[in-house]
């Protein structure tokens, strides 16, 4: 069968770039080997950051002049407003919090304002802050980014398109018949399931599979040191406590992020990334909870953590390499024959990767409609499993954790 397309990967990328390539009258399909946001979009915070995290050191670097535009982008999404269409997709939260020991408004909402950014931090009263930031001293300010599920979102594409969304075994059932390194003529599945093949023609190959993206480039003959990890290593805590979104600033870093929402026991789970995280790379998933409460009780000395329960989650940011390894500045586009490698960088950055790839495709090679009755009866992936409500995973209460070895989200 002929495709215009063929994407690997269904987490953010893959997703947003699959609407989008639909929406435009391309024959697109996805391909989906785990669970759809498996690896990192399922794990992550789901913050629709504005820039200001990256305008801290006081320059609008090139990261923040990239992503200013991404708040209002997404909530026409949430809103129904634009494509594609979010209305399923649950916002956690309105705003998030910043705190800080010394005056952050003379820091970030001053920052935020002179660089430009479209969502700035505005201090608010003694009276607006939520109970988890009463005990804060300081100024603390609101800052219009809002907070999704990131599972839910999945969920909400994958709805939308389960016609065009396939599961395979890339390890037993994955072939490329390749014309020269980086040239694939032709893709042959064969069933997770019953056996059953599928052969496709596809003009334009794409890889959205995070940090599947350099095994697959390596099956097209393509290099695979193209790309970096930059792991974390999640602190997740549960029980009696108040919601809270927000970051802790420490200068230009973030001491810590936090996000809330409710399990399906009625418990407030908070997720604990920001520096904490990244301290917790060194550490296993007992010195890093010792580590994160400490920093818990110095950040937030007004919420009782006594009753908790805890327990830790690894994960790798997968991005295109860098010269020096760090984050790099904004999406990550490779283009060789007819295979298109990306990484969005950042969850919210997702519409920017889509648009690129659609703005290099060339148009649809019929304007027919896209008949999926072939495959209506192919496998589907589902979607990606909360890191902490996954089968694996141990609580332990403070000072009690067991020792274990650090587990990877799926
Ligand atoms: C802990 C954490 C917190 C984060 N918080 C935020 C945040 O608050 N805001 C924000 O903007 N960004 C955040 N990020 C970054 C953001 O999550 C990622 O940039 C984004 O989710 C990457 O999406 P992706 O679709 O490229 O990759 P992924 O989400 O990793 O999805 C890749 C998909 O490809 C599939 N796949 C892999 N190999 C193959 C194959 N061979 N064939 C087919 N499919 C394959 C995987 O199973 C998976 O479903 C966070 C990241 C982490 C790790």
């Amino acid at each position: 069968m002929r495709l215009d397309a063929l994407i690997f990967g269904g987490g953010a990328a893959g997703l947003w770039l699959l609407d989008r390539l639909s929406r435009d009258g391309h024959h697109v399909l996805l391909l989906e080997s785990r669970a759809l946001g498996s690896g990192q979009t399922v794990a992550s915070q789901g913050i629709i950051h504005g820039g200001l995290k990256y305008t801290l050191s006081g320059l609008l670097t090139k990261s923040a002049k990239n992503i200013r535009e991404m708040p209002n982008v997404w909530r026409d999404s949430l809103l129904g407003k634009s494509t594609p269409n979010l209305t399923r997709t649950r916002v956690r939260s309105d705003c998030c919090y910043l705190w800080q020991t010394d005056s952050i408004t003379s820091r970030a909402g001053m920052i935020g304002a002179r660089l430009g950014l479209r969502v700035k931090p505005e201090t608010i009263s003694t009276d607006e802050r939520p109970d988890a930031l009463n005990g804060v001293y300081g100024t603390v300010a609101r800052l219009p980014e809002q907070v999704i599920s990131p599972q839910s979102f999945i969920q909400d594409l994958a709805n939308q398109y389960r016609d065009r969304i396939l599961k395979i075994d890339a390890d037993n059932g994955l072939e490329f018949d390749l014309d020269s390194p980086g040239e694939v003529k032709a893709v042959r599945l064969t069933s997770p399931t019953d056996g059953s093949t599928l052969e496709f023609h596809p003009r334009q190959v794409i890889f959205t599979a995070g940090g599947g993206n350099a095994r697959l480039r390596k099956r097209v003959g393509l290099s695979a040191d193209v790309m970096q990890r930059r792991p974390l290593h999640m602190v997740v805590v549960r029980g009696n406590l108040p919601e809270l979104n927000g970051h802790c600033l420490d200068g230009a870093k973030t001491r810590v992020t936090i996000t809330s929402q409710m399990d399906s026991q009625g418990r407030m789970v908070w997720q604990v990334g920001g520096q904490v995280a990244e301290d917790g790379v060194k550490l296993d998933p007992g010195a890093l909870t010792e580590h994160a409460w400490g920093e818990l009780l110095s950040v937030l000395p007004g919420v009782d953590l006594r009753d908790t329960e805890w327990t830790t989650y690894s994960t790798d940011r997968a991005e295109g390499a860098t010269a020096n390894g760090s984050r790099p500045e904004s999406i990550q586009v490779l283009c060789a024959g007819n295979v298109t490698t990306g990484w969005p960088t950042k969850l919210v950055l997702a519409p920017v990767l889509a648009n690129e790839i659609a703005s290099r495709a060339t148009s649809p090679y019929v304007s027919a409609p896209f008949d999926t009755t072939p495959f209506a009866d192919w496998p589907r992936p589902s979607v990606a499993t909360l890191p902490w409500e996954e089968a694996s995973c141990h609580w332990w209460k403070l000072g009690e954790a067991p020792a274990l070895p650090r587990r990877k989200a799926a």
